[in-house]
């Protein structure tokens, strides 16, 4: 071992030793990692069976199905990834990062979120770049970050592909909490638009956001982006609402 080698990794015993991990679900100590055994029980990822375009989990005997979010609806990306259920410890920690702005919560969530590259609609896809769902300028500012671009560039760590900031949100849009489906899509028409000087020309996207819920928004950033000349877009979020 290197000398600054060393030193890092006396630094780390230290550190661990005065400041011992906790599990960033419940608190409980650990030994190593980000969750603790019973958090990761408690809310394990989103397997078989479950829709095939928008990972909705169904506890049902079928294989694969189309959910009736998606039935009879045409989306603009390809498939849309969602790593975990949105409850629990999960939707607590993506509420701490994003209202709480616990930005350390990066680590845990980014780790989950990189998960998804293994799903098998997205491995063995080769992404130009990876793009995250843009806030308005002005929510941005209030918060001071944006989670969509936190999680963005937790994808690219250890990758060759490129965080790709291609889209702006150009209409302040009202939270979406409460409306269907429809009102959603109302809310979001011309929410979006392709950054000035950006060449999105047959290329192969991954979106990426904190959660997906009915798919509106990530399909609305779909579309300005295939009609922006993208070959394919997929998406990607930590957490299925
Ligand atoms: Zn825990
Ligand atoms: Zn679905």
């Amino acid at each position: 071992m290197s000398p600054p080698r060393i030193a890092t990794a006396v630094l780390e015993t230290l550190w661990d030793l005065f400041f011992p991990r906790h599990c960033a679900g419940c608190g409980a100590a650990l030994d190593s990692g980000w969750l603790c055994r019973s958090c990761r029980m408690a809310v394990p990822p989103i397997r078989d069976p479950r829709c095939g375009t928008c990972s909705r989990p169904y506890f049902g005997a079928l294989e694969k199905f189309e959910c009736e979010n998606c039935h009879g609806r045409a989306f603009y990306f390809q498939c849309a990834v969602a790593v975990l259920p949105s409850r629990g410890y999960v939707r607590a920690l993506v509420h701490r990062l994003k209202y709480g702005g616990e930005l350390w919560l990066a680590d845990p969530l980014g780790e989950m979120i990189r998960l998804g590259l293994d799903d098998d609609r997205l491995a063995g896809r080769n992404f130009h770049g990876i793009v995250p769902v843009p806030l308005h300028p002005l929510r941005q500012r209030e918060r001071g970050f944006n989670q969509a671009e936190i999680l963005a560039r937790e994808l690219t760590r250890g990758k060759e592909t490129p965080f790709f900031d291609a889209l702006r949100r150009t209409r302040y849009t009202v939270t979406q909490t409460h409306f269907d489906r429809h009102q959603r899509m109302q809310n979001l028409r011309d929410a979006f638009s392709l950054r000035q000087n950006v060449d999105v020309q047959g290329k192969h996207l991954l979106l990426v956001d904190d959660v997906l819920t009915t798919g509106s928004t990530l399909d609305e950033c779909a579309r300005v982006l295939t009609q922006s000349g993208a070959e394919s877009v997929c998406a990607l979020t930590v957490a299925r609402g």
